[in-house]
């Protein structure tokens, strides 16, 4: 099966949450983006489980 996973991070300055779109992959993935709101840019790392679970975890860059 091959899907587009979404999932959702919340930005660690402002609190926004959005929802970014995940190819598919395996592994570990990590990029930078800028928050929508306060533009300010949010380190985003994406990993997948055994089951395909995909888990995003968001960090400032100042953290
Ligand atoms: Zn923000």
């Amino acid at each position: 099966m091959n899907v587009t996973d979404e999932t959702d991070v919340q930005c660690p300055y402002c609190g926004s949450v959005f929802t970014i779109a995940l190819e598919s992959f395996e592994g570990r993935q990590e990029f930078v983006e800028d928050c929508a709101v306060c533009c300010r840019p949010i380190s985003i790392v994406i990993t997948v489980d055994e089951d395909g679970i995909s888990h995003a975890e968001a960090h400032g860059e100042d953290e």
